[in-house]
């Protein structure tokens, strides 16, 4: 069956660029009935960032697109991260060592560094001189007795073979050409990338490798690997670039990269998928508002381009509002929002909520329904512009008289309104324009501005008539028996 595995190292945090593969990852696998695996390459001990590997996990399960096996869940693959699966990369290491596909090295640091010295006064790109393929084997036990510090090196043999890469086509890069030996088991024991990678890709028995196009020139040395080991090497497809709009790279210096920054700004997981979908390929069509349900039937991986993807940020609010609108539309999904809102209104208003009343299910579902498809984020409904909703403001008479005289009069008339039961705004909009008649000729503008003024302390926001729904026939006389008093 189909096993693809999403392998960041975790020297920092999830941001839209690994997002953007594990989601590719994740898609394909549940196209095809397979399986998602998160596994952490945490063999570069130097450049671990502590919480990263438990936050990269978490953020998974925040995107909606949880792993099937990883460090947390276990499976049957386990370890999945690196650091303890230190023996078997040792076991594979010697097999290589005995089928003379590897060798020790003993070159000190300080020889690498005048080689790299050297190539460079030559304008050379520095590389190994591949000195110690030539020790015998009695030099190496010698060297070994004698402890010397020492690494493991793979043999790049010449003829690789092209391979045939899902998105890129044929390819083939004939690295003993251009590189030394590489580097596979370091002084400190522990494997490096390319080493750790092809024996867990095996033995994890991964079907396909979906990453990030960086690595597609490391593909044939992997290969070469997998030859040497006798090994059936995965599928490969490799995926084009993540950039900004301007073709910039990401930078983890942008604060806005990464997916803790989009969960914590009240962004939804499925609007944040959909905008990394919306600006890259593999997809037969490309429209906005795709849930992941939606991404995972239309992803066609023949239709990935080897042309980079521009993300365009700008447009995640309008995103967000799509699939806001989209989840206050489905009963159960707006329970859930719900209960969101209960929680983010306590801690936006704390002791300012002398009226418990608005925390109840009913009037903030209401007020949901009434907004879906104007707020972007659930946090607008808590911002300053909708603060009526939940604490009841104060207006001095004064500054409704400047709007009209006539405040006691319009305050009257909309009490009987309300009392004769408020139906819906469309109905109540229509019998907010018959008050004119009643007010002495104040110009309707002005009538409107005095109740919307009297019930939020606003000047704007949404129409009169939707305000007095949301707030429900008992909080709207509350407030306007105080503009009488
Ligand atoms: N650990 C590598 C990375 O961080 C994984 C590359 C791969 O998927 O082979 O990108």
């Amino acid at each position: 069956g189909v096993r693809v595995r999403f392998a960041p190292s975790p020297t920092g945090f999830l941001h839209l660029g690994g997002l953007r593969t594990a989601l590719y990852n994740y898609i394909f696998a549940k196209k095809h009935g397979g399986s998602f695996i998160l596994r952490l390459e945490d063999t570069d001990q130097s450049r671990l960032v502590p919480g990263a590997a438990e936050r990269i996990e978490d953020m998974l399960e925040w995107a909606g697109i949880p792993p099937d096996e990883s460090p947390r869940k276990g499976g049957l693959f386990s370890a999945y991260q690196q650091s303890q699966r230190l023996g078997l990369y040792q076991e594979a290491a010697q097999t290589l060592v005995a089928n003379g596909a590897a060798y020790h090295c003993f070159c000190s640091p300080q020889r690498l560094e005048l080689l790299k010295k050297e190539a460079l006064r030559n304008r050379q790109t520095p590389r190994y001189d591949n000195r110690c393929r030539h020790l015998s084997p009695g030099q190496v036990e010698e060297k070994l007795g004698q402890k010397q510090p020492h690494v493991l090196r793979f043999r790049l043999e010449e003829g690789v073979e092209p391979f045939q890469d899902m998105v890129y086509g044929w390819n083939r890069h004939e690295v003993a050409t251009v590189e030394g030996d590489p580097v596979i088991i370091k002084a400190d024991g522990f494997p490096t990338y390319h080493l750790a990678n092809v024996v867990d890709d095996h033995h994890m028995q991964i079907s396909h490798v979906l990453r990030g196009t960086e690595w597609l020139i490391s593909t044939s040395k992997h290969l070469l690997m997998y030859r040497a080991f006798g090994w059936e090497a995965p599928t490969f497809a490799h995926l084009p670039l993540l950039l900004n709009r301007d073709g910039s790279k990401l930078s983890k210096r942008q604060g806005d990269i990464f997916i803790e920054h989009f969960a914590l700004a009240g962004y939804l997981p499925e609007a944040l998928l959909d905008i990394i979908t919306n600006c890259g390929s593999g997809f037969t069509e490309n429209r906005i508002g795709r849930t992941l349900d939606e991404l995972i039937a239309e992803f066609d991986m023949t239709k990935i381009t080897t042309h980079s993807a521009l993300l365009d940020l700008e447009k995640l609010p309008e995103f967000n509002r799509i699939h806001l609108l989209r989840r206050i539309s489905d009963a159960d999904q707006r329970q859930a929002l719900v209960k969101d809102l209960q929680v983010l209104i306590e801690r936006e208003y704390k002791e300012q909520l002398t009226e418990k009343d608005v925390l109840r299910t009913q009037y903030i579902e209401r007020a949901l329904q009434l907004r879906k498809g104007h707020i972007t984020c659930l946090q607008d409904l808590v911002s300053p512009a909708y603060s009526y909703l939940w604490v009841r403001p104060s207006v001095p008479r004064d500054q409704l008289l400047k709007v009209s005289p006539e405040v006691d009069t319009i305050s009257k008339l909309v009490l009987e309104l309300v009392e004769n039961s408020v139906s819906t705004t469309e109905k109540l909009s229509a019998e907010l324009k018959g008050l004119q008649k009643k007010t002495k000729g104040t110009k309707y503008g002005a009538i409107m501005k005095v109740i919307r003024l009297a019930l939020s302390g606003q000047q704007q926001g949404p129409s009169v008539a939707e305000m007095i729904v949301s707030l429900g026939p008992r909080e709207v006389s509350e407030r306007l028996q105080r503009v009488l008093s």
